[in-house]
């Protein structure tokens, strides 16, 4: 493992059974909702997983976070294979990897204050070793979390905030734990749009402050802005196109890529583009196409396409070059 990795995911692989084809039927289909998903992660690197709904980003965090076995593949986290632990020996990684929801409506018990939510955490890790102990550390993850002064807050219900003010109880919900790796998966869709920005600098402060990696889930490339340090695309399963932001905004390679940016809202009316709206729904994840699982909606596909897929594409050689190595 590279010293500067906090975070190594190799050849990663969810299946789900989804029943047989035909009654009596010996095959069973599977739904391929990660397929060979290998990613870095860095101490303190923001990287932003994009791609449309049903591409296997939630479930690759519900892997990352131990929620899900995988069917193939290995996680490394601090350099120990953590792919398989049991539920003991999990409780003290849960501690280092902490997950942001989407929904900050649904994720808070509405019966308890905010002080008890931000408390939780600690007594079922067993760290409220003291009251001065946990009330010390809840407000510090408040205040960190931006509910400043934690005590105007500490009395309320979730119903007496606002939208931002909920996420941001979730979001100190997470840091009291004083975790690694803040996995947040769509934390902002919920959210107004002003109070998105809002949230997003908030994670952009807590890898500084709090030399926290963040992995953004997201389905708008948009809201990646220059938050992120890595962006990673996923399509039906699998990483399509990963690099530096810059990179993957201002030159990305693969079409998919391509086309999500070409849609990206652009205030300014001289700075717009043409955009290419992609035909067709995403394959299911049951019955891929064949070849590149791409090709369907691919506007620049060729014929070999279909018969042959390239398994990634590395930054070093445009998309289309890869293609042409398919060729020969
Ligand atoms: Fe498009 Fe072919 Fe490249 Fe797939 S391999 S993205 S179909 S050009």
């Amino acid at each position: 493992m590279s010293q500067q990795n906090i975070l190594e995911v190799r050849g990663l692989k969810k299946y789900f059974e989804a029943g047989r084809p035909r009654l009596f039927s010996r095959s069973t289909r599977r739904v391929h909702a990660v397929d060979g998903v290998s990613l870095d992660l860095r101490k303190s690197e923001v990287i932003a997983l994009v791609g449309e709904s049903g591409c296997g980003k939630s479930t690759l965090s519900l892997l990352l976070m131990g929620l899900e076995d995988p069917t193939e593949g290995r996680i490394i986290f601090e350099g120990r294979d953590i792919t398989h632990l049991n539920d003991a020996q999990r409780k003290g990684l849960r501690r280092k990897i902490q997950m942001v929801f989407q929904d900050p409506y649904e994720s808070l018990n509405p019966t308890q204050t905010i002080e008890e939510i931000v408390a939780e955490p600690l007594q079922v890790h067993g760290l409220a070793t003291s009251r001065q102990v946990t009330d010390e550390k809840v407000k510090k993850a408040m205040e960190d979390a931006g509910l400043k002064p934690a005590e105007v807050y500490l009395k309320r219900h979730p119903h007496e905030l606002s939208g931002g003010q909920r996420q941001r109880v979730v979001i100190a919900a997470a840091l009291v734990l004083e975790p690694e790796i803040l996995l947040a998966d769509e934390p902002v869709s919920m959210l107004d749009v002003s109070i998105r920005a809002e949230i997003i600098n908030l994670l952009a402060e807590l890898r500084i402050t709090r030399k926290i990696a963040v992995i953004f889930i997201t389905h708008d490339l948009g809201s990646v802005g220059f938050f992120a340090d890595r962006v990673a695309v996923m399509y039906l399963g699998r990483i399509v196109e990963i690099g530096t932001m810059l990179d993957v905004l201002e030159r990305p390679q693969h079409p998919y890529t391509k086309a999500l940016i070409s849609v990206i809202p652009v205030p300014n009316p001289r700075l717009r583009h043409e955009r290419t709206i992609l035909q067709g729904e995403t394959p299911n994840p049951i019955d891929l196409p064949t070849g590149c699982r791409f090709h369907p909606r691919c506007p620049v596909a060729i014929a070999i396409c279909k018969a042959s897929d390239p398994s990634f594409v590395t930054l070093s050689k445009t998309h289309q070059a890869a293609c042409l190595l398919l060729v020969k």
